[in-house]
């Protein structure tokens, strides 16, 4: 599909070329088709369309669920829906999810969104939420893996390894678990080469030693886990020889983990921008870098403390709306993330941009002044410093900080003195500074995700 070595897969026996898609097959090529031509519109059409999926939308919540009964305006059927009525409506946190439970339930999805399935957060600050969504919010999902596919020219008959968080039991060390293809959505229209799992619980030494024995063409995993493996396997010259790529879900992308991408394995690092509620937020564009914002499946706005929108260049809460949610309509939902609006895309694509995505407020740091900042923190400086595998700051009050660390052995005085004048200058105030070893690996979140930088301030 992507490339001449990846071809249709035909649904029907005695049939092969030119194939002959089967009915899911053929579903996805149709959107698709549509995803290829919209992302060249311009951001007027985007905007245009948006808000007449919109006002469906908000009929809908309106009509059906209880939660939006009172909280959203009446539109008449014969009335447009404008930006500016768009952008007055209240927004909606993960508590308010929480409190309203089944109350934003739809009581009537539409027959032909067809089956409506059940989903839970896995809540890295340890406040999942349940979202029910229908079998259209998964055909747009398995549209959008195959245009993130089609955008960064994957080899589809290449091999894939990846290495994620699975139900207990799953893809357990050490052979992990080899199928014969990638999977949903790809399998459904074109042939793949085979794809490998490895469970995350796996600790770094053996992941290694498997990624090694694997050797893929393409890698996925959590962007903190693929800095451990990075500095891991550098330490001892080990290089993956056929790799071709890798994508990473799920956490934030530091500047400084793309580099030790490029420079140690030497093929780019891509990131998805996703979330288990709403689905993909965006993509990164395979020209500039920035992120895409999933226009047809999603109303992205980056808004200022004041409510009102930032500009280029400005930094933001992340406030999105799933176009196509009719079981649990999530409208103007804060996703707790912060992201730098964009500039328009050299690409040519007319689909809005992300120049940067910066993680949740707990993120940030907070000096005595008041002031809120991003904390440059960055994994390559402390390792010319000191053998450090992982490192994470824990800010605990306005004057202190905890700093983790996993290192290879045990550090001279002069490297922790090195490895706090480094710390105080990135953060540019000299905190005191705690530090804390620990053997393996610095302990995760409860959601199994782990953050460089943690403020015990931050509400
Ligand atoms: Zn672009």
């Amino acid at each position: 599909m992507t490339d001449q070595e990846a071809e249709i897969r035909s649904g029907v026996a005695g049939n092969i070329w030119p194939a002959i898609p089967s009915q899911a097959g053929a579903r996805l090529l149709a959107m698709l088709f549509q995803l290829e031509g919209t992302q060249w519109w311009t951001a007027r059409q985007l905007i245009d369309h948006q808000l007449m999926q919109l006002r469906m939308l908000l009929r809908h919540a309106r009509e059906t669920v209880p939660y939006y009964k009172d909280r959203l305006p009446h539109i008449r059927a014969d009335e447009d829906l404008t930006l500016t009525e768009w952008r007055a409506l209240p927004l909606l946190t993960r508590r308010d999810i929480q409190d309203a439970g089944n109350a934003l339930f739809s009581r009537v999805v539409p027959a032909e969104f067809g089956d409506v399935f059940q989903t839970q957060t896995s809540g890295a600050t340890g406040e999942p939420v349940i979202v029910r969504k229908t079998a259209i919010d998964q055909l747009i999902w398995e549209a959008v893996t195959l245009r993130e596919h089609e955008w960064h020219r994957r080899d589809l008959s290449g091999k894939l390894a990846s290495i994620r968080i699975f139900p207990k039991g799953g893809a357990e060390a050490p052979h992990g678990v080899l199928l014969n293809d990638w999977g949903v959505p790809c399998s459904h229209v074109c042939s793949t080469g085979p794809m490998a799992l490895l469970s995350l619980a796996t600790d770094v030494a053996a992941q290694a030693r498997w990624l090694l024995h694997q050797d893929p063409d393409y890698f996925l995993t959590y962007p903190t886990n693929l800095a451990a493996l990075i500095a891991h396997m550098s330490a001892r010259g080990e290089r993956l020889k056929r790799l071709r790529g890798v994508r990473t879900v799920g956490e934030t992308v530091t500047p400084a983990l793309r580099a030790a991408c490029s420079d140690a394995w030497g093929v780019p690092l891509t990131d998805v921008y996703s979330s288990q509620e709403v689905g993909y937020v965006a993509l990164q564009c395979p020209v500039s870098g920035q992120y895409h914002v999933m226009a047809e499946s999603a109303m992205v706005e980056i808004l200022r403390p004041d409510g009102s929108a930032c500009q280029p260049g400005e930094t933001g809460r992340l406030v999105v709306t799933s176009l196509h949610n009719f079981a649990t309509p999530l409208i103007r939902y804060e996703l707790r993330d912060y992201a730098e609006v964009g500039s328009p895309c050299p690409c040519g694509r007319g689909l809005p941009t992300l120049a940067r995505i910066l993680g949740r407020s707990r993120n940030m740091l907070t000096l005595s002044s008041g002031e809120q900042r991003w904390p440059l923190v960055g994994f390559d400086k402390y390792r010319e410093i000191a053998p450090v595998r992982q490192y994470q700051l824990i800010q605990k009050s306005l004057e202190e900080m905890e700093a983790r660390f996993v290192v290879e052995r045990t550090l001279t005085d002069a490297e922790e003195e090195g490895l706090k004048r480094a710390i105080q200058n990135a953060l540019g105030y000299a905190f005191r500074l705690t530090f804390k070893y620990f053997p393996n690996e610095i302990p995760r979140g409860t959601g199994g995700k782990f953050e460089e930088f943690v403020s015990e301030l931050a509400s």
